[in-house]
């Protein structure tokens, strides 16, 4: 073993005693609510494909359609040769769902995240970030090299503090998770609006998990607030409840144009392969002529949750269809992620640094299409696994 290997193998050997290392798992199946792994079918409830997506039959076809049209890649990065056609139409098509002038898709959420916060902060501005925001908009604010100030979670009276010592910076940016990820809690968007007129800042939100989840239709928490007009600046992840990849943000035709000649991930990056555009628009559309949808899976997170808590589980304080189970030490997420996984049931144990130390968690997602059935199965494998585990 060479020096550096030697040296790799050590820290994985201490994460692996520390119940802290991550391996992957092959799945042999398509992300539907079940999937197949080591040839055995497994209850999914630890994806974000949120409303079955993935697999809808429009979706898959339009991206059929696009590959046999556009062929599997753009070419270039999208200033250079690789501005493809469904690129764009995907682009109005979100703009008008989110009823702004403009969207810019980007290859990733984590791509638009970083390239955002790069473009539009700089030295001699401050950046005012939740603590538990996502790792990619933890990794903009350092990229931006603005100063970062970190908020305590949802504490409006911090920020506002924080905001005031912000006041000889050049610009301010509060920059939030709409809703947090791996808690499920919602920013508390309307004393966030106040603040920032208050102090003269603008606000970056972050819908990954708002998208197709909350709202009027699926259009997010800032939709849900009535307050899609005060926010500057939208981002949304095409990987999640639309079931594709990719991201977008969206915004005012000046801020579009601004980023397509200032986010480095945008510019030095190959655009979004045509037929994953296609199938991101194709969702979009089963979006909006089905909202149903979003009510089927508000529906089956409340039958979760509550035979969750009939069986003694800690839920965290959600506002979404994330269901935080909270456990505490990662050595027993890992145990009770392992005896449900031998009851059939997937859910990945959450450990840090993805979430603090101490509140490591099962992080329980349902699904839209997801069976009343489905779902008795998933609470009783959880109330066997709690038993042998000797966790409730
Ligand atoms: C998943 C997620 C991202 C990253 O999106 P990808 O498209 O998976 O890169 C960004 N922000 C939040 C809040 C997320 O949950």
């Amino acid at each position: 073993m060479g020096l550096l290997e030697g040296e790799l193998a050590e820290a994985l050997h201490e994460l692996e005693r520390r119940s802290l290392r991550r391996a992957l798992r092959v799945v042999e199946s398509a992300q539907d609510t079940t999937v197949v792994v080591e040839g055995r079918r497994l209850l999914m409830l630890s994806s974000n494909n949120y409303l079955g997506l993935a697999t809808h039959p429009a979706v898959k076809e339009a991206a059929r359609r696009a590959l046999a049209e556009y062929g599997s890649g753009t070419g270039a990065s999208r200033l250079v040769a690789g501005n493809l056609m469904p690129l764009t139409r995907l682009e109005q098509h979100l703009a008008a769902f989110k009823g702004v002038e403009a969207a810019l898709v980007f290859g990733s959420g984590y791509l638009a995240n970083i390239g955002v916060l790069g473009a539009l902060a700089g030295p001699g501005d401050a950046v005012l970030s939740d603590e538990l925001n996502h790792a990619s908009l933890i990794d903009g604010c350092r990229l931006s090299r603005a100063r970062v100030a970190v908020y305590r979670h949802r504490d409006m009276a911090h920020l506002r503090e924080l905001l005031k010592d912000a006041g000889a910076a050049r610009r301010r940016f509060i920059v939030t998770d709409a809703v947090f990820s791996m808690d499920g809690d919602a920013a508390p968007l309307a004393e966030i609006v106040e603040l920032a007129r208050a102090y003269r800042a603008a606000i970056i939100l972050d819908e990954a998990h708002g998208v197709g989840v909350l709202g009027p239709g699926g259009r997010g928490l800032a939709a849900a607030c009535g307050l899609a007009q005060e926010v500057d600046v939208h981002i949304g992840t095409l990987s999640k409840a639309l079931g594709a990849y990719g991201a977008y943000v969206a915004g005012s035709s000046i801020l579009r144009d601004y980023l397509v000649n200032r986010a480095r991930s945008f510019i030095y990056s190959t655009g979004l392969p045509p037929a994953v555009a296609a199938a991101a628009e194709a969702a979009l559309a089963v979006l909006e002529a089905e909202p149903a949808l979003v009510e089927r899976l508000h529906d089956n997170a409340r039958y979760l949750r509550a035979g969750l808590e009939g069986l003694g589980f800690r839920i965290g304080p959600t506002e979404s269809p994330i269901l935080p189970v909270i456990v505490g030490e990662a050595e027993a997420a890992l145990r009770l992620s392992r005896a449900l996984l031998a009851r059939g049931v997937y859910v990945t144990a959450i450990r840090p640094p993805t979430v603090p130390a101490g509140t490591a968690r099962l992080r329980v997602t349902p699904i839209a299409t997801h069976t009343r059935d489905q779902l008795d199965v998933a609470i009783a494998a959880f109330a066997e696994a709690a038993r042998e585990v000797a966790l409730i």
